[in-house]
């Protein structure tokens, strides 16, 4: 038994507090790490508050996960002791299924464990996340960090880096196609880098004003408040591509408006309450409405190595443990520039 200092959400009403974790000895295909960083995604807010159905309490968030192997199972082959590895949504999967076999775990059809808030295979013991010192998981579950990258920079790229990467190259984002981005928090600025990185002109629609200066720092060619109606107007049919990163209910039809003929806005914001949606926007050209999930554990290695490559990393604000409950207060509001990330060390 590895004992893992943490924080842990004891109810959906109640802060988070200092909680101690028995991570399972590694079993022969598993890695032991030493937990160096850890962002705070606005998921782990939905899931420690209960806003997305019911929690399995005290839950440990976080999935955003990089540090040290500082143990390996007797059958490892990608990782031994000394090297840095990452941790994103996912800590195991059927491994048989249709999806699976695409490495596209997310879409497991058999048992599929979220990092925290889920059941490992023996359907007893609750899986539990980041805001440790120390995770257990399997190898193929974890991923290859390089040496020399700014490490704190990277550990959102495992939720927020993905959640965008994925579905920018599944609809083929690339040279001077016009992308919208919805929402500047964490997972919107990391869609302006990697759009960006792929030539798209990109424009940010945001609710706060005050993130002009930042979303051109980031990259982005135009920025749009989205609390003026009349703010679209010039918009109309112009964007090749919508990535709605909003984390609240909010309306479709603008953005919708903004698409060209055949073009798709893909959700992958998760508002707990059912958003608005208009039809006719939808059917006056032919636009189409979509979702996307993390990306599979393929993917999510191509993206970490295509950061690296591209110098994409992450803006962040690094906090102590003490401070998981306020950053959640800063990320409700918008205030977060641009991912929140825990310092291990100050568990
Ligand atoms: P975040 O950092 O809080 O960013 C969300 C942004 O949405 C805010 O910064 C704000 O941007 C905007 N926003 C918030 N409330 C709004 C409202 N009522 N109306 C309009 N805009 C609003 O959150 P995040 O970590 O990026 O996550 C965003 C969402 O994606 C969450 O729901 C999260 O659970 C979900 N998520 C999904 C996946 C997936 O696989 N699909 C993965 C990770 C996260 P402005 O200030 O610019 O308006
Ligand atoms: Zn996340």
């Amino acid at each position: 038994m590895i004992v893992s200092k943490a924080y842990a959400a004891p109810s959906a009403t109640k802060p988070l507090q200092p909680h101690r974790l028995e991570r399972r000895d590694p079993r022969p295909d598993d890695i032991v790490i030493e937990i160096a960083y850890c962002g705070i995604c606005h998921s782990d807010i939905h899931t420690a508050r209960g806003e997305w159905g019911p929690t399995i309490y005290p839950c440990v968030p976080g999935h955003e996960i990089v540090g040290k192997v500082v143990a390996v199972g007797k059958k490892v082959r990608r990782f031994k002791p000394g090297d840095l590895a990452g941790v994103g949504c996912m800590v195991d999967s059927c491994g048989t299924c249709k999806p699976c076999r695409a490495r596209e775990e997310q879409f497991c059809q058999g048992h599929l464990a979220f990092t925290y808030n889920s059941m490992e295979s023996d359907g007893k013991t609750p899986t539990q996340g980041g805001y440790s010192t120390h995770i257990v998981v399997r190898e193929k579950y974890a991923f290859r960090i390089r040496k020399g990258v700014p490490l704190a920079r990277v550990a959102p790229l495992l939720c927020a880096g993905i959640t965008t990467y994925s579905p920018l190259k599944r609809y083929k984002v690339g040279r001077g196609h016009r992308v919208g981005v919805v929402g500047l928090g964490g997972l919107g600025h990391m869609a302006v880098k990697l759009a960006k990185a792929m030539g798209a002109h990109v424009t940010v629609f945001s609710t706060s004003p005050g993130k002009k200066r930042d979303a051109e720092r980031l990259g982005a060619d135009a920025f749009v408040i989205s609390t003026k109606a009349a703010n679209f107007e010039p918009l109309a049919g112009t964007l090749d591509f919508i990535i709605d990163t909003v984390s609240a209910n909010h309306d479709f039809t603008p953005y919708l408006n903004s698409l060209k003929t055949d073009a798709t806005m893909v959700l992958v914001g998760a508002s707990p309450e059912p958003n608005q949606l208009l039809a006719m926007p939808l059917l006056l050209g032919r636009r189409r409405l979509a979702g996307s999930l993390i990306g599979g554990t393929r993917e999510t290695q191509e993206m970490l190595d295509y950061c690296f490559r591209k110098k994409i990393y992450c803006d962040i604000e690094l906090i102590p443990a003490t401070k998981i409950n306020e950053a959640y207060e800063r990320t409700i509001r918008g205030d977060v520039k641009y991912r929140f990330v825990i310092d291990a060390s100050s568990f």
